[in-house]
């Protein structure tokens, strides 16, 4: 078919919506259904580190999982521009790979803009004017689980997906073309963090937030007070705007002191932990397929 035809980029951008929607239903429910499975096949050593006392109901289960199918839907949308615009050369990423410098620092500059990008937009989303409108909805799961991840409003839906495109659409102003393996890693890491922090359950080692070397990056109960209590902690993956800012927890490091317990090696322990990592390994290797599976740019 002639490149130039309607019909082409029409078939072209159906093909792209199917390839992105596939892959960012795949890696929410993957990353979800994973870390539910681990909480499950170490159940008491969860319920000892469980951090709120209230249980999330069937209801909340069931509002975040429908609104994140809604949230995918945006994911897919905007992912399917960003490959358009690949194919059409307003961004530049690229298939051929990188040295491992080059990678690393192309991760840490996305890392460390999406959780600018997500710091202030959650603070502007915590403004009167706006908060019902867009982000009430996320608030609904005062007792978050894995599932909600993606429980957006919406409009919050739209936010938070805008990040990627605009991202490397900056990075194409000012001549920086990506590798396609660092966007994947990052997208990867994105979903781990996030359904990390909505798990209830706190799965970070004692200690840390007492050590220099880790207290850098957010915790389940960072992330789990803001759902709780509101008004604090708005950060994403690194605890640096809120200290920054002044709107860090004031109890955060007690909070998390208190529920993070160190873990006594039983034999019991060591088998469930044992299975934990099967289970880890053989999602990790189902995303990495689904990620080939929908072609060689997964956004
Ligand atoms: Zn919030
Ligand atoms: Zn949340």
């Amino acid at each position: 078919m002639e490149h130039n035809t309607a019909q082409y980029w029409i078939e072209r951008t159906q093909d792209h919506f199917v390839s992105t929607f596939t892959f960012d239903l795949g890696r929410y429910l993957v990353a979800a259904g994973a870390l539910t499975l681990i909480l499950w096949l170490a159940k008491s050593w969860a319920d000892a580190r469980r951090i709120q006392r209230r249980r999330p109901t069937r209801k909340d289960y069931i509002r975040e999982i429908s609104s994140s199918f809604r949230t995918v839907f945006f994911f897919a949308l905007t992912g399917m521009a960003t490959v358009l615009m690949i194919e059409t050369g307003i961004i530049d990423v690229r298939e051929e790979p990188v040295g491992m410098a080059i990678f690393t620092l192309q991760i840490a500059a996305i890392a460390l803009a999406h959780d600018t990008y997500f710091y202030w937009m959650h603070r502007a989303l915590h403004t009167k004017r706006l908060f019902r409108a867009t982000h009430l909805h996320h608030h609904k799961s005062r007792t978050p689980t894995s599932w909600a991840a993606y429980s957006f409003s919406a409009w919050e839906g739209i936010a938070e997906s805008a990040f990627m495109p605009l991202y490397l659409l900056i990075a194409a102003f000012f001549g920086v073309a990506y590798s396609d393996f660092a966007i994947f890693f990052f997208l990867g890491w994105m979903i781990l963090r996030n359904v990390i922090g909505h798990a209830g359950v706190e799965v970070h080692p004692a200690g840390w937030v007492d050590s220099k070397w880790l207290d850098w990056l957010t915790t389940t109960t960072h992330h789990d007070l803001h759902h709780s209590e509101g008004n604090h902690n708005f950060g994403l993956y690194f605890t640096w705007w809120d200290r920054w800012m002044g709107t860090e927890h004031p109890q955060y490091k007690e909070r998390f002191r208190k529920v993070a317990k160190p873990i006594i090696i039983t034999k019991r322990f060591a088998e469930t932990m044992s299975v934990t990592l099967v289970a880890m390994l053989a999602s990790l290797a189902s995303l990495a397929t689904l990620g080939s599976a929908v072609g060689a740019l997964p956004l």
